[in-house]
């Protein structure tokens, strides 16, 4: 099969033809449709987290179709159409497994990164940790959900029931919460790159009551703060745009380093959390709610040859919505 391989961090993927993986126990091979490219990626590209599986295959927003079950996988049926995320594995008996806490699995493992992901024609994964897609929305504009929706979205269930939510960052994740936090009835105030007026009008169109510049701060103080950008001085920006009680939540999986602030910002209860990684129920959650909402995604197709094209895009901030690479036409609805 046709995959692009990352042999050594810091370098650009190789196109590489490689042997078709096959699927072991309990697992499932699919025939890979279209792959989200996420900045996960290009952090683990680029070096910012350590120790992937080398060579590795990227990609862990895969919409494919099941062409092969291995012993004893029988939870989908040839051509099903399933989601692979992030989370590939879990040991389900470690404390945070026995407590509902799977995204923080001491011996998880992870789709594109210990385990080979999409950025190929074919992938294998765990059925267990596949996800059912529904028909709606077709597979390249399904892929973003897959952990900019996801990932997103339990970043706003952090955010508890905050009325007025600011999202710093406005690309792959914003553009799909943004929407679901409309759709609850929430307020958003997105909070984007200085100047970068398309970006806040793309907001505006998502649902957003007001967009604007990160340095100039929203208009009025929010409840909760979720941060996408990887730049940590937006940490100490956003807690200062808190009302007491509020919440800012880190959803990014690196972040420059946060920067000395005053007490005071933090001090009425204030609160800095992360999110690491998914549970298969935030994957449920989310597919339930989007086609209610229903969550348009808007995607930049690249084929996959180009994906160091779609990293680069995601790396100079260039892109509106999400990359996605276009892998092979569905032959399943
Ligand atoms: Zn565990
Ligand atoms: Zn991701």
């Amino acid at each position: 099969m046709r995959a692009m391989v990352l042999r050594e961090q810091g370098r650009p993927l190789e196109a590489a033809r490689v042997t078709d993986p096959e699927p072991g126990r309990g697992q499932v091979a699919v025939r890979v449709v279209a792959c989200g490219v996420c900045r996960t990626d290009l952090h683990v590209a680029d070096g910012d987290l350590h120790e992937p599986k080398l060579p590795l295959v990227l990609g862990h927003q895969i919409v494919g179709e099941v062409v092969e079950a291995g012993e004893g996988a029988e939870r989908f049926a040839l051509g099903a159409r399933v989601g692979i995320p992030w989370l590939g594995w879990t040991d389900g008996e470690c404390r945070y497994c026995r407590t509902g806490r799977e995204n923080l699995c001491e011996r998880a493992r992870f789709t594109g990164y210990d385990i080979d992901g999409g950025f190929a024609e074919s992938a294998v994964a765990d059925e267990r940790f596949c996800l059912s897609l529904p028909p709606d929305p077709g597979p390249v504009h399904m892929a973003p959900l897959l952990c900019a929706g996801l990932i997103g979205y339990r970043a706003l269930r952090a955010c508890g029931d905050g009325a007025r939510v600011g999202l710093y960052g406005f690309g792959a994740s914003a553009h799909i919460v943004c929407q679901v936090a409309a759709h609850q009835g929430r307020r958003v105030f997105a909070l984007t790159r200085p100047g970068d007026v398309e970006g806040q009008a793309f907001a505006r169109e998502l649902g957003a009551e007001w967009a604007g510049d990160s340095e100039a701060g929203p208009p009025e103080p929010l409840d909760a703060a979720i941060i996408f950008a990887p730049v940590g001085a937006l940490v100490p920006a956003a807690l200062g745009a808190l009302d007491p009680g509020g919440v800012v939540v880190c959803a990014g999986i690196h972040m420059s380093d946060i920067p000395a602030f005053p007490y005071e910002i933090l001090w009425g209860e204030r609160q800095i959390r992360s999110v690491a990684n998914l549970t298969r129920r935030d994957g449920e959650e989310l597919l339930a709610i989007a086609p209610e909402v229903p969550v348009r995604t808007e995607v930049t197709a690249y084929p996959l040859e180009r994906a160091n094209d779609a990293l680069g895009a995601i790396r100079d901030g260039t892109l509106r919505g999400a990359a996605v690479l276009e892998i092979a036409d569905a032959t399943s609805s």
